[in-house]
C-alpha cells in the first residue's frame, strides 16, 4: 500500500532499484516539479511524454493514491507513490520543498485532468517557484478545453469560473460578478445541483446559448446545447443526470431583447422547479428584464394550468 514519503531517506529507499520491465526504460528527467495531466476518461488520452515522465521521477504526489494505482499499474509504471491533497498539503509542503531543493524529481497529478485547475497543487507550485524549483508541465486532458473545444460557443476568450457556491444565495451572487465578463464562460458542476445552477445561470446571466457537456471522452459522451432558458426547464423535468459534468454559457449579447411567450413559459417553469412563485417570477424578471408584476402574472396562470 503507498504510504507518504516521511522522510528523505524513505523515498530513496523506495526508489533506488524501481522495478522494471524488460524493454521499460526509466527516462533521465532534470531536477523538479512536473505537473502531469492524466486523462478525464479514456485512458488513451495519456500522453507518451506524461508516461515517460510518472516513470521517471523519484516520486508521484497523487490526490488520491488509489485512483492514481489504477492508473499506473494501467501503463506499468511502479514509480513510489505520495498522497498529497488539500488536508495534508500544508503539513507535507516543507518536506517536499526541501526534496525537492536536494535535487529530487517529482511529479504531481490529480485523479484526472490538469493538476490545479479546481484540483490540488496551487499552493505548491507557488512555494516551489518562491524557492527557485523548476516547474516542469507535461500537459494533457482537462474538462474545460475538452467542453470548450465542441459545444460551438465563442472560443476567443473565455473565462474559467470552476465550481460555483452549492447554496443559492452564494452561487447567485458569484454569478453576479461574471455578468458582464465579455467573454465564454465555464464552470464544473456536479450532476446533483445541474439543474438548480441552470436556473440561477438564466436568472442572473441571461437567456443565453449555453451547453450542458457531460462524460467527456467516456462512453456516454453527450452535448445539450440551447439557450438557458431552453436548458434549465429541460434538466427541471428530467432525472438528475449521471456522470460529470460541464456547463459553458455563451458571452453577453442581445439575449434580453425579444423574449417569446413560449421561452417565457420555459423559464417561468424552471424556475418554478426550484423556487417559490415569487421567487422564481423575480428571478426570470432579472432574466428577461420583462417586468416582474407580468411575469407573476403569468406564474399563475401557469401555477393554475398546472393544478
Ligand atoms: N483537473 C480536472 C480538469 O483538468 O478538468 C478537473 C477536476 S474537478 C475536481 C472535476 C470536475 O471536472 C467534474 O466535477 C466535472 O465538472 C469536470 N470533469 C472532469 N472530467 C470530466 C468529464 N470527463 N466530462 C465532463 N466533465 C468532467
Amino acid at each position: 500500500m503507498p504510504t507518504e514519503f516521511e522522510n528523505h531517506e524513505e523515498m530513496h529507499a523506495t526508489t533506488a532499484h524501481p522495478p522494471v520491465s524488460p524493454g521499460e526504460s526509466r527516462p533521465v528527467l532534470a531536477a523538479g516539479l512536473y505537473i502531469v495531466s492524466t486523462p478525464i476518461g479514456n485512458l488513451r488520452d495519456m500522453s507518451l511524454r506524461a508516461i515517460d515522465t510518472l516513470r521517471g521521477v523519484d516520486g508521484i504526489l497523487a490526490e488520491d493514491t488509489r485512483t492514481t494505482t489504477v492508473l499506473l499499474r494501467h501503463f506499468g509504471i511502479r514509480t513510489p507513490l505520495v498522497a498529497y491533497h488539500e488536508h495534508n498539503g500544508a503539513r507535507l509542503r516543507p518536506k517536499l520543498l526541501s526534496r525537492l531543493q536536494a535535487g529530487a524529481k517529482l511529479a504531481l497529478v490529480s485523479d484526472a485532468g490538469t493538476p490545479l485547475i479546481s484540483d490540488p497543487g496551487f499552493k505548491l507550485v507557488a512555494e516551489a517557484r518562491t524557492v527557485g524549483i523548476t516547474i516542469v508541465p507535461v500537459p494533457g486532458a482537462s474538462a474545460v478545453l475538452a467542453a470548450l473545444a465542441i459545444v460551438g460557443l465563442p472560443t476567443d476568450r473565455f473565462c474559467f469560473c470552476g465550481f460555483l457556491p452549492t447554496k443559492p444565495g452564494p452561487r447567485r451572487a458569484e454569478l453576479a460578478t461574471f455578468a458582464k465578463v465579455p467573454a465564454t464562460l465555464v464552470f464544473y458542476e456536479s450532476p446533483r445541483r445541474t439543474a438548480e445552477a441552470l436556473v440561477d445561470m438564466l436568472a442572473i446571466l441571461g437567456p443565453r446559448p449555453a451547453a450542458v457537456a457531460r462524460e467527456l471522452t467516456k462512453h456516454y459522451e453527450t452535448v445539450r446545447e440551447g439557450t438557458l432558458a431552453e436548458l434549465a426547464a429541460q434538466f427541471a423535468g428530467e432525472d438528475t443526470p449521471k456522470g460529470e459534468i460541464v456547463i459553458v454559457v455563451g458571452p453577453p449579447g442581445d439575449e434580453a431583447e425579444e423574449v417569446s411567450q413560449a421561452k417565457l413559459d420555459q423559464a417561468i417553469l424552471a424556475a418554478m422547479a426550484h423556487h417559490s412563485m415569487k421567487d422564481a417570477s423575480e428571478i426570470v424578471s432579472a432574466a428577461t428584464g420583462l417586468p416582474r408584476r407580468q411575469v407573476y402574472a403569468r406564474a399563475l396562470e401557469l401555477g393554475k394550468s398546472r393544478g
